[in-house]
Formats: C-alpha cells, sequence, structure tokens
C-alpha cells in the first residue's frame, strides 16, 4: 500500500480497482477524457461518490470537460502499485481453487497466482496451466522463498483456520477467505471474506423482498 492510499476512506480504496478498470477500457479505446457522468454510468457508483473519491486523488474535473483519462490512469496504476507484479498463493485445489487457477487475473490487474497447495497425493506434484501444486508441508519455506504474502483460501472451513495460522507464520500479509469460516489473525493481517453461499442468499433475499427500484447497494 502506498502513502496516498493510507489517507484515503477505506470505502473509497475499495472502488479504486473498479475504476482503475473501466479507465484502462476507456484508454484502449482512444478516449483522452470522461466525464463523472459517464463513469457514474459505466460503473455504477452515483456521479457525486465518484467526484467526492476524485477528490482525494487530486483529480478535479473541470466542468464541461470532465476528468483526463491519463492523468487517472498514471495516478491509479501507481496508487495500485500496477507496475509491480503481486504473487498469491491458494490453498485447496478443490473445485473452487482449480476454476481460480483457470482465472487470468493478469488480465485486469497485476496479480499472479504463483503457486498452489493441497494436501491431496493425486493433486500434489501436477500442476493446473503453469501453476505447479505443492504439498502444504512446504508451504512456509516455498512463500517465504518465492517472498509471496498474499494467499486466496479456498479448503474446507474445518482447516481454514490451522492453515491461516502457518500462512500468518509465513509471513502472509493478506487473505481472501473464500471459505464460510471467520478467521482470527493478529491485527497487523488483513483478511477479505467472500462467501458465495451467503452473497447468492442474500441477493434472493432482496430479490423476494425489496422492490429492485429501492434495491441500491
Ligand atoms: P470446493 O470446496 O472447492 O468445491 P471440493 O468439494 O472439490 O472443493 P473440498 O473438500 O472443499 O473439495 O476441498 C477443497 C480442496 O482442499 C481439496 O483439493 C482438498 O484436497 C483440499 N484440502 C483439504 N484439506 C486441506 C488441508 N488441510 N490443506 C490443504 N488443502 C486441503
Amino acid at each position: 500500500m502506498t502513502q496516498e492510499l493510507t489517507k484515503i476512506p477505506q470505502a473509497t480504496a475499495k472502488r479504486l480497482p473498479l475504476y482503475y478498470r473501466f479507465l484502462k477500457n476507456l484508454h484502449s479505446s482512444g478516449k483522452q477524457r470522461v466525464s463523472s457522468a459517464e463513469l457514474s454510468e459505466a460503473v455504477k457508483v452515483d456521479s457525486a461518490t465518484i467526484r467526492r473519491d476524485f477528490s482525494y486523488f487530486g483529480a478535479l474535473g473541470k466542468k464541461g470537460y470532465g476528468y483526463n483519462v491519463n492523468y487517472l490512469l498514471t495516478f491509479f496504476r501507481k496508487t495500485l502499485d500496477q507496475d509491480e507484479l503481486t504473487k498469491v498463493a491458494l490453498i485447496g485445489v478443490g473445485n473452487l481453487g482449480t476454476a481460480f487457477l483457470h482465472y487470468n487475473f493478469l488480465k485486469n490487474n497485476n496479480t499472479k497466482i504463483e503457486m498452489a497447495f493441497d494436501i491431496d497425493d493425486d493433486k500434489i506434484g501436477s500442476s493446473i496451466g503453469d501453476v505447479p501444486i505443492y504439498n502444504l508441508n512446504d508451504l512456509e519455506e516455498k512463500l517465504k522463498e518465492a517472498g509471496v504474502n498474499v494467499a486466496i483460501l479456498t479448503v474446507p472451513a474445518p482447516v481454514a483456520q490451522s492453515i491461516t495460522d502457518q500462512l500468518v507464520v509465513s509471513n502472509v500479509k493478506g487473505i481472501l477467505n473464500f471459505t464460510p469460516a471467520r478467521l482470527n489473525v493478529p491485527s497487523h493481517i488483513r483478511v477479505h471474506h467472500i462467501d458465495l453461499a451467503v452473497e447468492l442468499q442474500s441477493l434472493v433475499y432482496f430479490l423476494k423482498h425489496y422492490p429492485t427500484d429501492e434495491t441500491d447497494l
């Protein structure tokens, strides 16, 4: 994380990758400026929020002109550390883990799953795409050797905490947790939790109980 990011609100920081992806597309289609209304329509964030977010980046749109796409893109690339490749490890090569190994994260951002881990002898020693699958016993050694400090967790929930403890001693600083387990970590570790079943259930609940024009999430 860069200095600038520590000063902006977390809700704004969370929207940065979204803005970045859209601006990259605009840039490759040759567009040089964009209005907050256009951005708003494309990323589905209201334009007042966009203007407030962008003011934190020192990007002040001019009336009748909008924002300079190149300026914003350079800013986002630097702020999101896009010039540097972030190496990621994946733990648990089941159905979900396998899908992630096939997914090309590099297409949209500068992160790459560098290695995967499992305990299943049939999987250990093989690879999916160009990602090698190692024995979980070698976790600490491999992560430290390659300087990996971000991990994706796609193991069964009952083992999630013990693997998390191993990730912590392996110098991992960020965990994207796809298991339903709530993880305990020291305060210097950041966990983002994505429970697909809960998200789906919440969507279905909202569809049933709130008319769509009131569902402003
Ligand atoms: P998914 O949950 O992704 O649909 P699945 O149903 O195929 O996967 P799970 O039982 O959820 O399988 O296990 C996911 C993967 O995690 C499997 O490849 C399994 O071998 C692996 N796994 C199980 N326990 C551990 C562990 N302690 N450490 C690392 N990997 C593990």
